[in-house]
């Protein structure tokens, strides 16, 4: 295969996630993340690509390799957790600024954080996410630098979202940084410290949302088309946030409409169109920040009465010593209110997707590689340990299930060309 080929392999093989990680890697002269004819973003080749620059990126690309907190991270009286991973404490807890934890998409927790680095002088900005200024579904990467900057980029994006893109240019300023993004922009972030040590340098806190998995451009047609407005109309767009989970809004130039995350999501799990990457995740769960921040609703969803009046509150893990401290403090400074320390069990009664998932995703790359394809390369994660607990024949049915998946194209995205 040509280093074209390899690279396109991740994408044709569905396990790309779109954090734009291959475009700093190789330089915007070879490889552009940009969105492509299935409406997700990938990576197009637009100059040579070397074998040395394809190698670094099946080294750092978070579609296929994905590790869990770097050993020297561990610290000696952290707990581990077979499927939650490293913690030293977990807690349910919201921002105390009652705007933020509003505004913010589940209790405002990232947010609050994000302000609170920033006023304390931990770091000079925080790198995270907003939505796009040209496709209003979309994500684009965001540099925080005040509180205002920050609540700008509050709120989950669910669409295709990369923001690895411009890592060198963020690291070329020089200055100390947090990265907040899915976990596995966290991985992809941590694989390419090996390649660029400023990554160890500069960025002092990691920062994810627990994820579950990003909405499918079509999923988010879908519901556009149900409520009756074309995308090309929009002049934004809003998953969620504005209360817990919030409204999903979507503006045109003449109409507002409003409805339910569960008019996007769908009732329960099985509605969810997620891209397979995200059905195949290894860590859905932060396992590489020091600090994870997740939804506390009972069974992983809302339901329509409750969230009409749900304040919102986050499950909180934090995972490093950094992440400990920096969650004491917070609360200290009068940013975090913690209502009360939790456990293990109370995360995975909060968030059963995931544990399903973590138990799966070892079986599901046996299926993957008997299928003849590529299967993400896993370190610290225990997928293996988890699967070993299960009887043989759910083992067998995640893997057998999984290969027909492979046989009748679902794990297929055609070869990427940027969308006209
Ligand atoms: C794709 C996706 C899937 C999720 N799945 C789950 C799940 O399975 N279980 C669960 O408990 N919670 C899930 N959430 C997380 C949940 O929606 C909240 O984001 C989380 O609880 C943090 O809430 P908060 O109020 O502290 O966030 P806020 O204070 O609103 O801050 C959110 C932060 O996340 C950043 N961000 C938003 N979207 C993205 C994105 N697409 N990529 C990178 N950074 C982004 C923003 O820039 C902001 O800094 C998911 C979120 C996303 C984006
Ligand atoms: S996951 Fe990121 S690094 Fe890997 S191919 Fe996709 S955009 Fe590139
Ligand atoms: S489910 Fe996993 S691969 Fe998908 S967006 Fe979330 S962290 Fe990334």
């Amino acid at each position: 295969m040509t280093p074209e080929q390899q690279l396109y392999a991740i994408v044709e093989q569905g396990l790309c996630t779109g954090c734009g990680l291959c475009q700093a890697v190789a330089g915007k002269d070879k490889v552009q993340v940009v969105k492509t004819n299935t409406g997700f973003e990938r990576p197009v080749v637009v100059g040579d690509l070397d074998q040395q620059t394809v190698d670094q990126i099946y080294d750092t690309c978070p579609g296929v390799r994905a590790d869990g907190l770097p050993e020297t991270l561990v610290e000696g009286d952290t707990k581990i957790d077979n499927v939650w991973g490293p913690w030293r404490r977990m807690v349910r807890a919201w921002a105390t600024d009652p705007s933020v934890r509003h505004q913010g998409s589940t209790g405002g927790v990232m947010s609050a954080l994000g302000t609170y680095l920033l006023k304390s002088k931990k770091v000079d900005f925080v790198l995270h996410v907003k939505a796009s200024s040209t496709n209003p579904t979309f994500g684009e990467p965001h540099l925080s630098f005040s509180e205002a900057d920050i609540m700008e980029g509050a709120g989950s994006r669910y669409g295709p979202t990369p923001p690895l893109l411009d890592i060198k240019s963020v690291l070329d300023r020089g200055q100390p940084f947090a990265f907040f993004a899915k976990p596995c922009d966290v991985t992809g972030l941590r694989s390419y410290a090996r390649h660029d040590p400023r990554v160890d340098e500069l960025v002092k806190y990691t920062v994810a949302m627990v994820c579950g998995g990003y909405g499918a451009p079509s999923t988010t047609e879908g519901f556009l088309e149900r409520i009756g407005i074309q995308m090309s109309e929009l002049t934004s767009f809003r998953y969620r946030g504005f209360g817990c989970p919030g409204p999903t809004k979507a503006e045109t130039a003449e109409k507002t409409v409003e409805a339910h995350y569960l008019d996007y999501w769908g009732d329960d799990e099985s509605m969810w169109g997620l891209p397979f990457r995200c059905k195949v995740c290894p860590d859905g769960i932060g396992e590489n920040c020091d600090i994870a921040a997740s939804d506390t609703w009972i069974g992983g969803s809302p339901n329509r009465i409750d969230s009409e009046t749900d304040p919102g509150a986050n499950g909180v893990i934090a995972r490093t010593k950094a992440g400990e401290d920096l969650l004491s403090e917070a609360e200290t400074d009068g940013y975090l209110t913690i209502e009360r320390d939790i456990t293990p069990d109370d995360m995975s009664i909060y968030q059963p997707h995931q544990m399903r998932k973590k138990y799966a995703v070892w079986a599901r790359y046996q299926g993957l590689k008997e299928a003849g394809n590529l299967a993400p390369t896993t370190n610290r994660l225990r997928i293996e340990e988890l699967a070993a607990e299960l009887p043989d024949h759910v083992n067998d049915y995640q893997r057998t299930g999984t290969i027909e998946r492979v046989k009748i194209g679902k794990s297929t995205e055609p070869t990427p060309q940027k969308a006209s």
